[in-house]
């Protein structure tokens, strides 16, 4: 028997990209377990990772086309050959385009279990087909949007550094069951002093695992941010030398933006009464090293890319990347984490 031990990365969707050891004997795949010398995941994995190689090996997984037989929704398929699912696609299609050109037709893919290699692999034979063109993904091009807007290329922070910060707020993220690894780097900061805030719009099991949960209403997570804009403007709480040194447009904002921000007004909006607005932005201001980890649930109503945006001019407001700690991160494409600011 031939047994040998292999270094791999997972292929799910998930900017996290585990590090991952698998145990192959004769070929065949006999253990999937966390590389514990991958320098972010460290060998943790999450549930759809650990025991991968049954998940690989499964009976129920398709190995052969199935055409569908019965009406749309009563699940009834026939398998077939490739032979005979690639033509009756290729005859669907050339009839397709002499009626109506190629443009009737619209790949629509995402990621999913899959490499980069793999994601892209079919959008050249798309091109040369001519088919309609899609932006691919329904994840993150508002939050890309947003973040780009303050930040421009500048990468995130590596979020394995929030174990320095001394507040941590995981916003708009279920960290506990879509984040692991930035929820075990918030717990260590916790271990080590630091406070731990959720904001989100309904409690989800994260907001169990923090110190204070904040639920806003669905939509006004922007609001907020501007709020606690308007209170450490108002206050004196701004980092001066910080703003003055590496911020465009901070002036502008305080002006012709922030005005129109108050908490009175904000609280309508966001849902949380004014003087918890006001103490949230007191205590962020006032923080060491404050770290915002961003989710994508924010994003994903009509103003998501300007409350990405919103969001992030907090840090700079604060000066907290000036600091080791403290900024945000909003890990955004799988194995983004790699090109992270460290
Ligand atoms: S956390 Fe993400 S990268 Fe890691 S095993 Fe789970 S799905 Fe894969």
């Amino acid at each position: 028997m031939t047994v040998s031990t292999i270094r791999s990365v997972c292929p799910y969707d998930c900017p996290d990209a585990c590090g991952l050891l698998v145990s192959v004997e004769n070929g065949r795949a006999t253990s999937v377990v966390g590389d514990p010398d991958h320098p972010v995941t460290r060998g943790l994995l999450c549930a759809k990772m650990n025991h991968y190689e049954q998940t690989v090996h499964s009976p129920h997984r398709l190995t052969t086309p199935l055409r569908r037989v019965g009406k749309k929704g009563a699940g009834e398929f026939k398998p077939v050959s490739w032979d005979e699912a690639i033509s009756s696609i290729c005859n669907n299609w050339r009839r397709l385009i002499a009626s109506h050109g190629a443009e009737a037709i619209l790949p629509y893919s995402y990621a999913g279990t899959m490499g980069l290699v793999q994601r892209n692999a079919g959008h050249a034979f798309f091109n040369k087909l001519g088919a309609s063109r899609l932006e691919r993904t329904i994840c993150s091009p508002a939050k890309d949007s947003g973040w780009k807007a303050i930040m421009g290329e500048t990468p995130a922070m590596n979020p394995a550094e929030m174990e320095q910060s001394d507040l941590v707020i995981l916003w708009g993220i279920n960290a506990a069951a879509t984040s692991i690894h930035a929820m075990r780097d918030a717990q260590t900061a916790r271990k080590r002093g630091a406070r731990l805030w959720a904001i989100d719009t309904y409690r989800t099991p994260t907001c169990d695992a923090v110190d204070d949960a904040f639920l806003v209403r669905p939509g006004g997570d922007g609001a907020l941010a501007l709020a606690m804009l308007y209170v450490i403007e108002r206050e004196q709480l701004l980092d001066q030398a910080f703003i003055a040194a590496n911020v465009l447009g901070f002036e502008e904002l305080t002006t012709e933006v922030l005005p129109d921000c108050s908490p009175e007004r904000m609280a309508v909006v966001c849902g949380l009464p004014v003087e918890v607005i006001e103490r949230m932005a007191r205590e962020y201001a006032k923080a060491e090293a404050p770290f915002i980890r961003l989710g994508s649930g924010l994003t994903r109503y009509g103003n998501g890319a300007m409350t990405v945006r919103t969001i992030s001019c907090l840090p700079a407001a604060v000066g907290a990347w000036g600091k080791p700690g403290g900024a945000s991160s909003s890990a955004l494409r799988p194995g983004e984490l790699s090109r992270c600011r460290s």
